[in-house]
């Protein structure tokens, strides 16, 4: 068993399986560096190039803590774009297809709020949205975070650069203290040490150099 196999991580035997299905047959670097410490609950930054795997990283992680018993939110992903949001939850749901009836639901922009609140009346168990849309859900009181374990913050540049950093705030301040936070990014500037100086315990930090 080398270190970069998948069955040498705390995983069941269905996630491991579905891994093998989609022909993921090794972790790519960064979901090498980054995984055990997601597994172990710790928080983490992990700095990789787009197209290194990063969903995996956090997908699995938030897989392996779901208890789909609960029909409760107990994962938040944050995406810069709708697109993305769609991506994210798409590789969720493949990932986590050996465990039936996770619900998984998106909230962003663009689309009419009305059928998002019926959905989030109906409940889910997590969600993956953009700052703005999800901020208005929360404000208008229709998310409960209470159960809230994992928050993850993908392409945190990308939202930094966007604006979303207040929205990201008031977000954060509605999470449980006793969450897990991960934060993924392309790159590294300046604010996101900020950012995740204001909202991580203790953080790992990862970077997979990209071979130019
Ligand atoms: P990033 O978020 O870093 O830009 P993605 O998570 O979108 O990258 O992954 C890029 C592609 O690599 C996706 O098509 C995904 O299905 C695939 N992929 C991710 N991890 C693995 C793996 N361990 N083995 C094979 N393919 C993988
Ligand atoms: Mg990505």
């Amino acid at each position: 068993m080398s270190a970069t196999d998948f069955s040498s991580l705390p995983l069941t035997s269905e996630l491991l399986q579905t891994l093998n299905d989609l022909q993921y047959s090794a972790m790519t670097p960064i979901q090498a560096q980054s995984l055990p410490a997601v597994l172990n609950g710790q928080d983490v930054i992990a700095q990789a190039k787009t197209g290194s795997g990063k969903t995996a990283a956090f997908a699995l992680g938030i897989l392996a803590k779901l208890d789909v018993k609960r029909f409760r939110v107990q994962s938040l992903v944050l995406c810069p774009t709708r697109e993305l949001a769609e991506q994210v939850a798409e590789e969720i749901r493949r990932l986590g297809r050996s465990q039936h009836n996770i619900k998984v639901l998106t909230l962003c922009g663009g689309v009419p709020s009305r059928f998002q609140t019926l959905s989030l009346e109906h409940g889910a168990h997590i969600l993956v949205g953009t700052p703005g849309r999800v901020l208005d859900h929360l404000q208008q009181e229709r998310i409960d975070f209470s159960e809230l374990s994992m928050l993850v913050l993908d392409e945190a540049d990308r939202m930094l650069d966007m604006g979303f950093q207040d929205d990201l705030k008031a977000i954060i301040s509605a999470t449980p203290e006793s969450r897990q936070t991960l934060l993924f990014s392309a790159t590294y500037p300046p604010q996101i040490e900020k950012l995740a100086g204001s909202l991580m315990q203790e953080p790992l930090r990862v970077t997979v150099e990209s071979e130019v």
